[in-house]
Parts: structure tokens; C-alpha cells; sequence
């Protein structure tokens, strides 16, 4: 029974067509893997998620492993995190420079408001002569001299 099997597919097997093709397709699969852990190794290295260890998931499970890294990787790129952190610090920095932010809210205000656009605070008045903005705290006005 086994020679009979053995000897039906004896032209099949040693068919150069066969060959042929069944080597392209390991050659294929192998040129995928490798493609595969070198994809998943520098996507991974650019999410600061372990490179190393996933390249080498993706070397043991193949397309499975990758399948799972798709899963678990982290959703941004650290590149893009770490621009919105800089953002962010950049804009603090700028309100911090300026020194102009309401008491109440902390919302960025102009110098010369004389209440909070947001939370309606009270942050300066008006000189009752000039009608500039003036601190609260200030009993003379620098600008005219005149007594608040
Ligand atoms: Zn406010
Ligand atoms: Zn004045």
C-alpha cells in the first residue's frame, strides 16, 4: 500500500515544475518573515515597544506573532508623543513668560483685560479719569496721576 502511494506520487514529487514552485514558495515565505521581523522590529522600535523582543516573537510565531504585536503595539509613535510634549511645554512656557493668566481659571489672558473671559473674575479696573487698565491693588494711576 505504501509503494503503491509512493509510487503515484513519485512523478509528482520529482517533477522539476513541482520543485520549482515548492521552492519559490519557501523562498517566498521565507523573504516574508524576514521582511515581516524587520517591519516589526523598527515599528516597534519607533513605539519605544522592546524591538528586540517582538522581532524575535514575530521570528518564533511568524504571522502569528506579528498578529498579536498588531494587537498589543502602543498607538502612537514616540516621535509624535514626544512633539506633543514639547507642544505643550512650548505653549506652558509661553503663558509663563507672559505672566498672563487668570488667578481663577488659569486661562492665558491679555495685560489690559479688566475681567477673565472665561470665568468672569474681576483681574483689573478702570481709571476713573483715563479709563486705563490699572491693578487692582494700585491707588494712583501712573498713567495720569490721578487718585483711584
Ligand atoms: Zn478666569
Ligand atoms: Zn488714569
Amino acid at each position: 500500500m505504501d509503494d503503491l502511494f509512493g509510487e503515484l506520487l513519485d512523478p509528482v514529487l520529482n517533477n522539476p515544475v513541482v520543485n520549482l514552485v515548492s521552492n519559490l514558495c519557501v523562498l517566498f515565505f521565507v523573504v516574508l518573515s524576514v521582511a515581516l521581523i524587520f517591519w516589526t522590529w523598527r515599528d516597534a522600535e519607533r513605539r519605544g515597544a522592546m524591538p528586540w523582543f517582538w522581532a524575535l516573537v514575530v521570528l518564533l510565531f511568524n504571522i502569528f506573532g506579528w498578529m498579536v504585536y498588531m494587537v498589543v503595539r502602543p498607538p502612537e509613535y514616540t516621535d509624535d508623543v514626544h512633539e506633543r510634549e514639547l507642544e505643550i511645554k512650548a505653549k506652558e512656557a509661553e503663558i509663563l513668560r507672559n505672566g498672563q493668566t487668570c488667578p481663577a481659571c488659569f486661562k492665558p489672558v491679555e495685560k489690559d483685560y479688566l475681567i477673565c473671559p472665561s470665568c468672569m473674575k474681576k483681574l483689573r479696573k478702570e481709571c476713573v479719569n483715563c479709563n486705563r487698565a490699572l491693578n487692582l491693588d494700585w491707588t494712583v494711576c501712573p498713567f495720569c496721576k490721578t487718585k483711584q
